[in-house]
């Protein structure tokens, strides 16, 4: 039977970082709003993503330190044993705190109507959510994405792990398979290395973190290496078996040809936008397979009514790009705006250790672009408090437009790259050029006076010419 029909101003189908953020904001802002989320509210992001990789990646990373306590003046004791069902539990221990605050009663509670149910169009200004017609006068999109699985022979029957169920483990695998060597595979290979699993990482492209700088994703696979993570770049897996409790897994490096003996494959090869079974059709909004919702700088779809955001629309598969886009998507549906996506300046890390963070340009874009670059370095073994802490590993990398000090992009690696790399994001941001930074003073000493030296290195270069 069907059941009454409500209205709403704003409807979002999706309760993950974008769909959470769009309702709570469009509801603060005084629009009747509903949210309807298929499975659990926080999405990838707090569920299998961002929340849980980072916990972990935070015991690796003592674990790591206690390892190396010899070179802080530290006694370490002999042969520490990771408890790893410690780890994992105190994982979840902390999604949930983290995930109290996306509960259904406090978005009640913030004036968000919750719906938990499938969603699904059922026409241009309406969608159906278990037997009930919502109809809207807005809504958003914003339903996310899903792992990729490759089409190697006999990895289905062997069984895999991804990011939706890797962290459900309550026993470390003695021997791991990471398939893909992006932020996620590069994460959680060093994080598991760390937590004690014996780990290879199998990638197809000669080098990590592709569209990253290369001596960037150098220092990733040195820093990979000493983690003791096995490393198969320009590799291709090509075949699976199981063999009792063991899976196979044969390996192509150019002629060369070797097979692996795991006991866990985790695959972290990408990501396909959550497009199907929504009736986008019904709606008449244009989508496809591969790249998710059609949207315009507005981030409007095919139906005028209709927005998207988040991993369902976007290339760069980032929280923080998520919610940032959903703000924007609230002001333009709900209020008139004309905020285009693409004037946002985004900044992005992998947190692996050394962290690699990136905002702007790359050099190649730049010069692609027909952009004269100078880039402007320091190295972080060359920053006291880099040298205090011993963590000197990686650099600071500004470029600016050639003749001015414009900052046209940045890469940092360094241990709190993440952190560092939000003066820069601010600077692009704001507009301020390079010259403006050598002039901020910093606590001394921190890492981020990095950025400071770096833009006394253009200060001094310009003086002199
Ligand atoms: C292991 C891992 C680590 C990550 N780490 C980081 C990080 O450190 N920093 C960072 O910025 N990003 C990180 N990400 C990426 C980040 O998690 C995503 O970019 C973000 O979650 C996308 O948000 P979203 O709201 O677009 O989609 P999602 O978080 O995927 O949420 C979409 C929601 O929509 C729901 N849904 C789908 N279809 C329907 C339907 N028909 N009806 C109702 N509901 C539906 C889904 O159940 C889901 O809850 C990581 C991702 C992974 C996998």
């Amino acid at each position: 039977m069907r059941r009454p029909s409500a209205d709403y101003e704003f409807v979002v189908l999706g309760g993950g970082p974008a769909g959470l953020i769009a309702a709570t904001t469009a509801a603060a802002l005084g629009a009747k709003t509903a949210l309807i989320e298929r499975r659990l509210l926080g999405g990838t992001c707090l569920n299998t993503g961002c929340v849980p990789s980072k916990t972990l990646i935070r015991t690796g990373k003592w674990y790591a330190d206690l390892r190396d306590g010899e070179n802080f003046g530290a006694r370490v004791p002999a042969g520490i044993n990771v408890d790893f069902a410690a780890a994992m539990e105190r994982m979840r221990r902390i999604r949930d705190r983290i995930g109290r605050k996306h509960s259904a009663p406090s978005l009640r509670g913030l004036g968000v109507d919750v719906y938990f149910g499938r969603a699904r169009f059922a026409g241009p200004a309406s969608v159906s959510v278990g037997g009930k017609i919502l109809r809207f006068r807005k809504a958003l999109v914003a339903t996310g994405s899903r792992p990729l699985v490759p089409p190697i022979p006999g990895l289905a029957e062997a069984g895999y792990l991804t990011n939706e169920n890797l962290f459900n483990l309550t026993e470390r695998p003695r021997r791991l398979l990471v398939l893909g060597g992006g932020p996620l595979g590069c994460e959680l290979a060093q994080a598991f290395s760390r937590l004690g699993c014996r780990v290879v990482i199998v990638e197809r492209e000669p080098m990590f973190l592709r569209q990253e700088e290369r001596d960037a994703a150098q220092i990733l696979s040195g820093a990979l290496a000493r983690d003791g993570v096995e490393i198969h770049l320009n590799t291709q897996a090509v075949r699976v078996r199981r063999a009792g409790k063991e899976k196979r897994v044969d390996l192509v490096c150019d002629d060369d040809k070797s097979t692996v003996v795991v006991d866990e494959i985790l695959v972290g090869v990408g990501r396909a936008p959550n497009v199907e079974g929504l009736g986008l059709e019904a709606a008449g909004i244009d989508y496809d397979a591969e790249n998710g919702i059609h949207v315009d700088d507005f981030l409007r779809t095919s139906n005028p009514r209709v927005y998207s955001a988040g991993d369902a629309c976007f290339e760069h598969r980032f929280a923080h790009i998520e919610t940032a886009s959903s703000r924007l998507v609230v002001r333009n549906a709900l209020h008139g705006g004309r905020e285009r996506v693409s004037a946002l300046t985004i900044p992005w890390c992998t947190f692996t250790d050394p962290e690699i963070a990136h905002v702007g340009l790359y050099v190649r874009s730049a010069r692609e672009r027909g952009i004269p670059v100078k880039t402007f370095t320091v190295l972080m073994h060359d920053v006291d408090r880099a040298i205090a802490d011993g963590e000197e590993e990686g650099f600071v990398k500004i470029h600016v437009r050639e003749g001015s000090d414009k900052i046209l992009g940045a890469t940092v690696v360094a241990r709190h790259a993440g952190e560092m790399i939000n003066d820069l994001t601010l600077a692009i941001d704001a507009g301020l050029g390079l010259s403006a930074m050598a002039h901020v003073v910093h606590p001394y000493p921190t890492q981020a006076a990095a950025v400071r030296m770096a833009a006394e290195a253009f200060l001094a270069g310009h003086l002199k010419g």
